[in-house]
């Protein structure tokens, strides 16, 4: 079979249901595809061939048994932040080039759980700090509909080995945009749940109170399968949400159009460097959300202006902290030859960390540190508190909140951006985390160099089911997540 690629995640739970191909038979697909056309792509950062071989026998053994789920047998990609038991987990960096987590993330552990099959793990920003995965230590991950673009960042590699067609799914993280930005630039859908919705356990830590993970996929429908799986309350995370989880596949119709409240804030669409082209496509995915019943509702959010500052003081700052476990004694990179304990820090960090990791751990440290930290990290949180009273304020009036996921498709690679140029990129998708709202991308279309364009759509706390819901619906009547860049349509 040459065409399982291009299969929903529904098709393939009943294609294997159905006995039409084997597990086994889906991995290798899958393999030959990398095989054949990662080398363009560069989205794996290691590929678990005989371990993925070894799951898709054993999910075959279960369904022979007649002990197969809905998802069992069917292949997944994880980003390279989430720990997997004996196979390395890097986050992107030198710093971790040689780590091999001794246990699996609860992510990964409930994939496992539900008969997925991990094909390997995915290029991403260093420590997912960016927007391009231009930062990783392995190099650049190309975006499949053009290969001189970057893919998104830090969930690049997520996003395309879906849009290649090497992956049916993946998991993502989101500290600031991480999962919508790349599915905005390579034509996917992808939900950021809300904080908490989902176990953070042996996910690398960046910027703790903003990180969460989440699914990445073609449609709506294929990202509900995965949220099945990834969320839920899990005592190893402190802050991951004892609530009852929706069935997200059973309610994808659940939630009407008609009447559904559409907040569009006017600060929005006059944000500096918003390209005419998301510009319109957006505005004309809104319009096709109301010839669906919606009614488009103009509202304020007076705290735009406040979102990149805040987001870069308050990431940062966590991020410092974080990553002063990485030293060079316990485990990660180590200098040659240390003088004495100090230069073994100095050297393994200076060594082993990239330039953006560095410059952030800089910007956080100053801003913790006695005398500043007044001034920005605790004045950053106040400010962060406005911005969320902000957004509850607007779902008094609507349902949910329209924007753009990006201001541009997607950057050449190499474009060089100074780094308050690409803080600048993230102006649509940082407020959400820092309110810990849940958001997801859908793709409305394509800019003139036909690259893909996103929207986002923001819900309230634990409306992930309404979020895929209406994402679902928009996506029974347009088709533009089921169209393929050119290398996906590559046979191997
Ligand atoms: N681009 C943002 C940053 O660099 C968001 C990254 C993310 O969500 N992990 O911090």
């Amino acid at each position: 079979m040459t065409d399982l690629h291009r299969l929903s995640i529904r098709e393939l739970s009943e294609g294997l249901a159905q006995a039409k191909f084997s597990s086994r038979e889906l991995t290798q697909h899958y393999l030959n595809r990398i095989a054949k056309i990662d080398n363009q792509v560069q989205s794996y950062v290691t590929v678990t061939t005989e371990q993925a071989l070894a799951q898709a026998d054993a999910a075959d053994a279960l369904r022979q048994a007649g002990n197969a789920t809905t998802l069992t047998g069917i292949p997944i990609a994880h980003k390279d932040i989430f720990c997997t038991q004996g196979i390395k987990t890097t986050a992107g960096s030198k710093i971790l080039d040689n780590f091999i987590s001794p246990y699996d993330a609860t992510v990964v552990a409930k994939g496992k759980d539900a008969g997925l099959v991990t094909l390997g793990k995915v290029n991403m920003d260093e420590f997912a700090m960016g927007s391009t995965s231009e930062s990783s230590y392995f190099g650049a991950t190309k975006n499949p509909w053009a290969l001189d673009r970057v893919p998104g960042g830090s969930s690049g590699g997520s996003a395309a080995v879906i849009a290649a067609d090497l992956a049916p799914f993946a998991t993502g993280t989101d500290t600031g945009g991480s999962i919508r930005q790349p599915a905005s630039f390579c034509g996917l859908t992808g939900l950021k749940p809300t904080y908490g919705r989902v176990s953070r356990f042996g996910m690398i830590a960046y910027a703790s109170s903003l990180d969460q993970g989440g699914p990445m996929a073609r449609s709506a429908e294929d990202c509900a399968y995965l949220m099945n799986v990834m969320a839920g309350h899990d005592a190893k995370d402190s802050t991951s949400m004892e609530k009852s989880v929706d069935d997200y596949v059973a309610n994808l119709d659940n939630t009407t159009l008609n009447g559904l409240r559409i907040g569009i804030p006017k600060q929005y669409f006059n944000v500096d460097g918003l390209s005419n082209d998301v510009k319109v496509r957006v505005e004309e995915s809104l319009k096709k959300l109301e010839e669906l019943g919606a009614i488009l509702v103009e509202i304020d959010l007076n705290m735009t202006e406040a979102y990149v500052p805040t987001y870069y003081l308050i990431a940062p700052a966590e991020a410092s902290s974080n990553l002063s476990r990485y030293d060079g004694v316990r485990y990660g990179y180590r200098c040659d030859e240390p003088k004495d304990i100090l230069d073994l820090y100095k050297r393994s960090r200076s060594e082993g960390f990239g330039a953006e990791v560095q410059r952030r751990i800089l910007i956080g440290t100053y801003a913790l540190s006695a005398g500043y930290y007044d001034a920005y990290y605790v004045k950053a949180q106040k400010v962060r508190r406005l911005i969320q009273q902000d957004f509850l304020k607007a779902f008094e009036s609507v349902d949910v909140i329209a924007a753009p996921s990006a201001p541009t498709t997607a950057y050449k690679i190499g474009a060089d951006l100074t780094p308050v140029e690409m803080y600048l990129g993230d102006i649509y998708t940082i407020a959400v985390n820092l309110a810990g709202l849940p958001a997801i991308n859908a793709p409305v279309g394509f800019d003139q160099d036909q690259l893909p364009v996103g929207l986002q759509l923001i819900g309230n706390y634990w409306s992930e089911s309404q979020l895929l819901s209406i994402v679902h619906q928009y996506q029974q009547h347009t088709d533009f997540h089921t169209q393929r860049a050119a290398i996906a349509e590559e046979n191997a």
